[in-house]
């Protein structure tokens, strides 16, 4: 039965704490209490058994608060070193004050697009993006979600080709909407939401010659293939590095067989692995690129796509309207890009997560040397580096010690077998340090 004038005093509740600049522990108690009753009651309760901030603390569930460069504190003011990062959506950290300023200005002026009149800052965000991305990609769309972008990559593809196939990875992850959760990787994810789109065919991460051998099978019988998407960097799958040549020679098979290549840089992107994007560091120019999360500098949803002019001009001949969606690139999801693009260029991000990604990962190796009976291996690049156990019990250990110790990481999905470090690129070297002593005492605690 709907209740309007309980949904009028709760919201009006609502309104008030929002305002606050501070809470009393009472308050914190009642926000935790009722958070716990909304997420059971009305959103998923099954969250509340997977998540750590529930499930390892003595006393009240962690309930987010507020953050700020590499912490996130709690509504009691318990603080954590975020080595999650939004799983890549923090490359400049919470709340970083140049994008907050950058929104807020924009906020008190006109937060969302007329629909009919031009605006500015859509162009705005596009031509930088032509400046910063690989080769001749000079035309974007934008949306709030990865997952949106994705979709908006196939859909182009498919225009553009005349073809429907697409090659995807094995363990790959591009979103969970139907066209994105189609190439995923993953049966879990998959199978429950099947059929998917049917025109996806899958080859292992890596393995070029696969990709070779699906695209000439493919020619032989007659699939149309449209693109080889791939992760420059498989992120999901636990911060997986392919072989130096695999980027190129998709490349260049994809000249051969005329088929598109897409990069979903959507974890990847901006900076995050030590390079403005992934598949610089093996100097690729793909014909579409994806990118989200860290595009809106942690500070607002705003995800594109993108590809050159002769590509494109399927989105704008005959029928420009195409493909678009009302709030995609809205003015402040654009002045939140053009900021968070303002200071990645300015503060060189890409170089800073490479030199702190060497060195968070020789401390990593230098642990997982010390505790074999822990770890398989360490992988990654930049700040994009995932700790991999012999099961996922280790994992689970370390992850509830760490976060115990005043430390967030993330898990992939639902498995701890594999523990992503993803911190924001901003993240100190005695922050860093602080980390690793905590993961050391974590490992001896578990051993013990
Ligand atoms: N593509 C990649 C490579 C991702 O890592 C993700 C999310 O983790 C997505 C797409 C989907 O992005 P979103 O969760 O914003 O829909």
């Amino acid at each position: 039965m709907p209740d309007n004038d309980q949904a009028l005093d709760y919201a009006r509740r609502w309104l008030e704490i929002i305002q606050k600049p501070s809470l009393t522990p009472a308050e914190a108690e009642e926000i935790v209490a009722e958070t716990i009753h909304n997420f059971a009651h009305h959103f998923n309760r099954g969250f509340l058994e997977y998540r750590k901030s529930v499930t390892v603390l003595d006393g009240y569930a962690a309930t987010e608060w507020r953050g700020e460069g590499a912490i996130i504190e709690d509504v009691f003011g318990r603080q954590w070193i975020d080595c999650l990062g939004g799983y890549g959506l923090l490359d400049l950290g919470w709340s970083h004050p140049r994008v907050v300023e950058a929104v807020g200005a924009q906020l008190r002026r006109s937060p969302m697009p007329s629909q009919e009149l031009l605006d500015p800052l859509r162009g705005v965000l596009a031509r930088l993006l032509a400046l910063i991305t690989p080769g001749d990609i000079e035309y974007f769309f934008f949306a709030a979600g990865g997952t949106e972008a994705v979709e908006g990559a196939m859909k182009l593809a498919k225009m553009y080709t005349g073809g429907s196939g697409f090659i995807a990875s094995l363990r790959a992850f591009h979103g969970k909407t139907l066209g994105s959760l189609s190439l995923m990787g993953k049966k879990d994810f998959r199978q429950p939401a099947m059929p998917l789109y049917p025109h996806v065919y899958w080859v292992p991460f890596g393995d070029a010659d696969a990709v070779e051998k699906q695209l000439e099978i493919a020619a032989v019988v007659g699939l149309d293939i449209a693109a080889v998407i791939m992760e420059p960097i498989q992120g999901e799958a636990g911060a997986i590095v392919p072989p130096d040549d695999f980027w190129p020679r998709l490349r260049q098979l994809c000249d051969h067989y005329g088929v598109l290549l897409i990069a979903d840089e959507v974890q990847t992107g901006l900076g995050r692995t030590g390079k403005m994007w992934g598949v610089d560091h093996w100097e690729v120019v793909p014909d579409i690129i994806t990118m989200g999360k860290s595009l809106g500098g942690g500070v607002m949803p705003v995800s594109s796509f993108g590809a050159r002019e002769e590509i494109w001009r399927v989105m704008m001949e005959p029928n420009p309207f195409i493909h678009t969606t009302t709030t995609g690139g809205n003015p402040l999801a654009c002045a939140a890009a053009i900021a968070a693009i303002a200071v990645t260029l300015q503060e060189n991000l890409p170089q800073m997560a490479a030199e702190k990604g060497s060195y968070f990962k020789a401390g990593l190796e230098r642990l997982a040397i010390q505790f074999p009976n822990f770890y398989t291996n360490i992988t990654g690049r930049g700040l994009l580096l995932a700790q991999h156990f012999h099961n996922p019990e280790i994992g689970y250990q370390v992850a509830s010690g760490l976060f115990k110790r005043g430390v967030l990481v993330a898990g992939t999905l639902t498995n701890a077998k594999t523990i992503r470090i993803e911190p924001p690129i901003y993240i100190s070297f005695e922050q860093i340090d602080m980390v690793l002593n905590h993961l050391e005492a974590t490992l001896q605690e578990v051993h013990a």
